[in-house]
C-alpha cells in the first residue's frame, strides 16, 4: 500500500507506480516503512551473496509485491542490458570504495531504473486492464531524459516527452537525447533551468488530473518522483554491501557508510529505504556542488531555495528544488502529512521553509552532509587519477571531496565507506579531460565533446564506451525549444 505524503491518500503499488504522483501534489511513499511502525519482516542478510537478478527480485518484491510474480522477468533485462556481469560492481578506490553505476546503456546510474521502469509501466497497466496510451512525462537536468527515452521508446502502450535545460546539460548529454530514434518520443529543450522543466511537469499533472479537462491524457512520471524509479535504486546498496562481505572488507552487520552525489535526492533516499529493510548502514553522505540547498537544510533545518541557481560541471545535480526529500521528511516525521503539507506549501509560495525538533533530530542522526566547489571538484578528479589510476566523472568527484571532509570530521566513526558512482566520465569530457591536464592544455578549448572524449581516451587508456562513442554519426531528430510558459500546451499538443 502506498500513502501519500501530503494526505491520507492510498493506493495500491500498481496504482501509484501508474499514477506516478498523487492527485493531491505529493509523492507516494510506503507507510510500513516509516521507522515508529515496526521493522519490516524483512531479512536483509538473505540477500547476501545472491547474483544481481534474484537479490534484485526479493527486494523489489518485498517493496512491491504487486509485481512479484513479474519479477524474474523484470529483472532478466539486467544481464541483457549491462556490460558488467555484476551490474554495478564495487571497485577499490585508495581506502574507500566505488560502486560503478554506470555500466547501462546511456552510461549514467538512471538506467538501473529505467532498464525495468517500462515494464513496471507495461504490467501495472495489464494488471488494471487500462488500454489507453500513457504517456510518459520526464524533466531531465541531463541522464534521466536520456535513460528513459532509451528504456521507452517504442514500448507499446506509451510515448514518452523529455524537457531538458536549453544550455543546462553537457554536450555530450544533448546529443544522447536529440538524436533519440523512436515512434513514439519527443524531446524538447526549455528556456529555463533544471527546476522550470520540474515545476511545468507537475504542472501538467496537475492540469490533468483536473476533473473534466478535454485535453484528458494518462500520465505518467519517469522522474524519481515515481515510486517505480526509486525501488531499483534500493537494490544496489544491497549489492555494494554483500561485494564488500565477498572481497572480506566486512562481515555481516558492520556498518557501511555510503556517499552520495546528489540532486534530486532519488538516489540517496534509496539507500534511507534499504537501511529501513534492515541493510546496515551507518551514516548517509549527502553530497552536493555548489547548489547547496540540501547541504544547507540538512545542517540547520532551513531549507531556502532563494538562491542563485549555479550552472556547474555536474550538471545533473543543478537543482534547488529536490523533490524526493519530501519523502524524507514524511519518513522523519513519522508520516506527518500535515507537516509535510504546510512544509510543501511554504516552499511553494515563499521559496523557504524550516524543520525543527524531532524531525530534523532524526535526519541529522543518520545524515551527513557537505558541498564541493568546482575548483574541488577538478583537483579530486586530478587526485583520483594521479594517486589511484580511476578515473572519475564530475558528480563521483563531489562525492569523494565531500566524503574526505565528512572522514576528517569528528562525526566519522571509521566505518568503512563506498562513493556511489553515478555516471561515465566520458559523458562530461571536456570538464574531466581539463580536470586531469590542471586546466593547461588550452587546444583542447576549440574541440567539440566526441573529440575531446576521444583525447580523454588517448590519454587515460579507457576505451569511449560505445553507446557514446556512436552518437557522433548520429542525426539530429528532436529541435524543438519552448518558453517554461509553453510546456503546458505542448504536453497536451
Ligand atoms: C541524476 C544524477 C545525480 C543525482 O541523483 P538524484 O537521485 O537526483 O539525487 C547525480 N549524478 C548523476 C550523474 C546523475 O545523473
Amino acid at each position: 500500500m502506498y500513502q501519500s505524503t501530503r494526505s491520507n491518500y492510498t493506493v495500491s503499488d500498481t496504482e501509484a507506480v501508474l499514477m506516478g504522483i498523487a492527485p493531491d501534489g505529493g509523492l507516494f511513499a510506503d507507510p510500513a516503512l516509516i521507522p515508529g511502525n515496526g521493522v519490516p519482516s524483512f531479512h536483509a542478510e538473505s540477500c547476501m551473496g545472491l547474483p544481481y537478478t534474484e537479490m534484485a527480485g526479493k527486494i523489489m518484491s518485498a517493496l512491491l509485491p504487486g509485481f512479484s510474480g513479474f519479477m524474474a522477468e523484470i529483472t532478466a533485462v539486467y544481464p541483457k542490458k549491462f556490460s558488467s556481469d555484476k551490474i554495478t560492481p564495487l571497485t577499490k578506490v585508495g581506502s574507500n570504495y566505488a560502486l560503478e553505476l554506470y555500466h547501462g546503456p546511456t552510461s549514467a546510474f538512471k538506467d538501473v531504473a529505467l532498464s525495468v521502469l517500462p515494464l513496471f509501466i507495461t504490467k501495472a497497466k495489464e494488471a488494471s486492464g487500462i488500454s489507453e496510451t500513457i504517456s510518459i512525462l520526464t524533466a531531465t537536468s541531463g541522464d534521466t531524459g536520456k535513460a528513459a527515452l532509451e528504456g521507452f521508446h517504442d514500448v507499446d502502450g506509451t510515448d514518452i516527452t523529455v524537457f531538458f535545460p536549453d544550455g543546462g546539460v553537457s554536450a555530450m548529454q544533448k546529443a544522447q537525447m536529440v538524436t533519440q530514434e523512436g515512434k513514439n518520443v519527443r524531446v524538447c529543450a526549455v528556456r529555463g533551468n533544471f527546476d522550470d522543466c520540474q515545476c511545468g511537469v507537475k504542472e501538467a499533472f496537475a492540469a490533468a488530473g483536473k476533473q473534466g479537462s478535454e485535453n484528458a491524457k494518462r500520465l505518467s512520471s519517469a522522474n524519481s518522483i515515481n515510486i517505480g524509479r526509486l525501488v531499483p535504486q534500493v537494490v544496489y546498496y544491497f549489492s555494494a554491501y554483500s561485494q564488500l562481505i565477498d572481497c572480506g572488507e566486512i562481515r555481516y552487520g558492520t556498518p557501511v557508510d555510503f556517499a552520495v552525489p546528489t540532486g534530486n535526492f532519488g538516489d540517496i533516499l534509496a539507500g534511507y529505504i534499504a537501511l529501513q529493510l534492515g541493510l546496515p548502514i551507518g551514516r548517509l553522505i549527502c553530497a552536493a556542488n555548489s547548489n547547496n540547498v540540501l547541504a544547507d537544510f540538512i545542517s540547520t533545518g532551513v531549507y531556502d531555495r532563494r538562491r542563485p541557481f549555479l550552472k556547474t560541471v555536474s550538471p545533473s545535480m543543478d537543482i534547488l528544488v529536490s523533490s524526493n526529500l519530501e519523502r524524507l521528511l514524511f519518513y522523519a516525521s513519522e508520516g506527518d502529512t500535515e507537516l509535510v503539507s504546510s512544509l510543501m506549501a511554504e516552499l511553494n509560495t515563499k521559496g523557504i521553509y524550516t524543520l525543527t525538533g524531532k524531525p530534523l533530530e532524526n535526519i541529522q542522526k543518520l545524515f551527513s552532509t557537505g558541498s564541493c566547489s568546482e575548483e574541488e571538484t577538478a583537483e579530486t578528479i586530478r587526485d583520483l587519477w594521479k594517486n589511484y589510476g580511476w578515473l572519475s566523472d564530475t558528480h563521483t568527484a563531489v562525492a569523494f571531496n565531500v566524503l574526505e571532509k565528512y572522514k576528517n570530521s569528528a562525526a566519522y566513526t571509521g566505518n568503512p565507506c563506498v562513493v556511489l558512482s553515478t555516471a561515465s566520465p566520458f559523458k562530461f569530457p571536456a570538464a574531466v579531460l581539463s580536470a586531469i591536464e590542471g586546466g593547461a592544455d588550452s587546444a583542447s578549448a576549440s574541440l567539440d565533446d566526441f573529440a575531446l572524449a576521444d583525447k580523454l581516451s588517448g590519454q587515460t587508456g579507457i576505451p569511449v564506451p560505445a553507446n557514446l562513442a556512436g552518437l557522433k554519426s548520429k542525426p539530429v531528430l528532436h529541435t524543438d525549444v519552448i518558453d517554461p510558459s509553453e510546456l503546458i500546451r505542448y504536453v497536451f499538443s
